[in-house]
């Protein structure tokens, strides 16, 4: 069977503009906890491997460089783990030792964005190097948005410009934060929250820049009276993306609507999600329109999925486990890896050319075989990775370093054996159909 690819969008060329960030709290008063989620969707052949960074003192006066701009570094940063473009200095989303956990997406307001500046990546990774709370992170990311502006491409080869939103999670609580130019609202939860390529904060903000209000005023994107309290959506959302957002995000909102019991398994489950295809990509019929679903395929856009990261973030329980995704979940398998201990090589390789040593590179391959027919793959691929995944769950998540090895040497051989049989059965497949006689 032949799934024909639509043409991305025009508006689309340059990014998916897409990602999805979720955190919820869940469990009892003695034992509360919060689960990050995010789906980091990004240019389709953008390799996207993990980094893990070591604590670091640093000397007095010294400077680091983020992708754009050199800013002055702080004495001391902290081990993270994170997840970045291979071109990229900053992360889509990472946890580091002390337990707080941030991913970014991007969200389009009245103001143009600067030509430089801090990216919204380099703003995941400041906020983990520089946060031992979410609290903190929360203040380093907002502090240096005032100090520096956000700016600059965040697509290689084009200019693809936006600011950002956040979430910054630690177990007791979290902040969203949302952002234009050198201005912000947050609001603190300690339930849950979900975010998306829109602004989410209306008059429900905790904190905000100074100046906000009058800014929106001065550039004429506010007519309220002043006695209302400000509503910072109302007032600078550039609507064009919500539309084509919306019900993506609905996902995540219901998800938090629901029952307050969450787990790392139904976080794989959201990650996952294509509406009511399940957990299976399935394309739509040629000429209707593609929505954006949790889990992107290219096709529906010009991006995908390239890497997903779920933390379970415990009193007590530190360094935090991140268990990890790369290209789209659907097609893939979670695995946890320990912030502060080393990788396996095939999971920190990785950059523009396809490598056998890069575990995203064999994994991205492996989603473009089961995206040629993903309603009749996607099932044999998530019989080889389920029986994994849930044997992983339930166990110890804190691998050794051996028995990481061993797993991701696991992983690679039974990737080439599902190749061959995806080929298999789709060969079959398109076999059976040609020699079925027309009426
Ligand atoms: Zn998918």
């Amino acid at each position: 069977m032949h799934i024909p690819v639509p043409e991305p969008a025009p508006h689309h060329l340059g990014y998916p503009e897409s990602c999805d960030t979720l955190v919820a709290f869940t469990g009892p008063p003695e034992r509360r906890r919060a689960i990050f989620a995010k789906n980091s969707d990004r240019p389709r052949l953008e390799c996207q491997p993990l980094a893990q960074i070591p604590a670091a003192d640093h000397e007095p006066g010294s400077a680091v460089e983020c992708q754009y701009i050199t800013i002055p570094q702080v004495p001391r940063t902290l081990a993270v783990l994170g997840s970045r473009p291979w071109w990229l200095w900053g992360f889509e989303h990472g946890v580091n030792e002390a337990g707080v956990a941030i991913g970014n997406e991007a969200v389009y307001t009245h103001d143009p964005v600067p030509q430089s500046g801090l990216l919204g990546m380099d703003l995941v990774r400041l906020g983990l190097e520089r946060g031992s709370t979410a609290a903190e992170a929360k203040r380093v990311i907002t502090g240096l948005i005032e100090q520096c502006g956000q700016g600059g491409s965040s697509v290689m080869g084009a200019d693809s410009r936006y600011h950002n939103s956040f979430i910054v999670a630690d177990h007791t609580e979290a902040w969203v934060i949302e952002t234009s130019r050198r201005h912000w609202v947050a609001r603190r939860t300690t339930h849950g929250a979900a975010i998306a390529n829109l602004l989410t904060i209306g008059d429900d903000w905790d904190e905000c820049s100074d100046g906000l209000e009058e800014h929106a005023r001065d550039m004429g994107y506010l007519s309220a009276p002043a006695a209302t309290r400000f509503n910072f959506r109302v007032a600078y959302e550039d609507m064009d993306s919500r539309p084509r957002v919306e019900r993506r995000w609905g996902v995540g909102r219901r998800l938090l609507a629901g029952p307050d019991e969450h787990d790392v398994a139904s976080m794989m489950r959201y990650l996952r999600d294509h509406f009511e295809a399940g957990q299976v990509y399935a394309p739509p019929p040629e000429g209707s329109p593609a929505p954006l679903t949790v889990c992107l395929h290219y096709g529906t856009t010009n991006g995908s999925t390239a890497a997903s990261m779920i933390v379970e973030l415990t009193p007590g329980e530190l360094p935090p486990v991140a268990w990890v995704g790369m290209a789209t979940p659907c097609t893939g398998l979670f695995m946890p890896v320990t912030v502060g201990r080393p990788l396996p090589k095939e999971l920190e390789t990785g950059d523009d050319r396809p490598s056998r040593d890069s575990l995203w590179w064999a994994m991205r391959e492996l989603q473009y075989v089961v995206d040629r027919d993903p309603l009749l793959l996607t099932p044999i691929t998530r019989a080889v990775w389920g029986p994994i995944e849930q044997r992983l769950l339930a166990g110890n998540p804190r691998l050794p370093a051996q028995s990481l090895h061993r797993l991701i040497a696991e992983i690679m051989e039974l990737r080439d054996e599902l190749i061959l049989q995806l080929t298999v059965a789709q060969l079959q497949s398109d076999h059976a159909v040609s020699s079925t006689p027309s009426a």
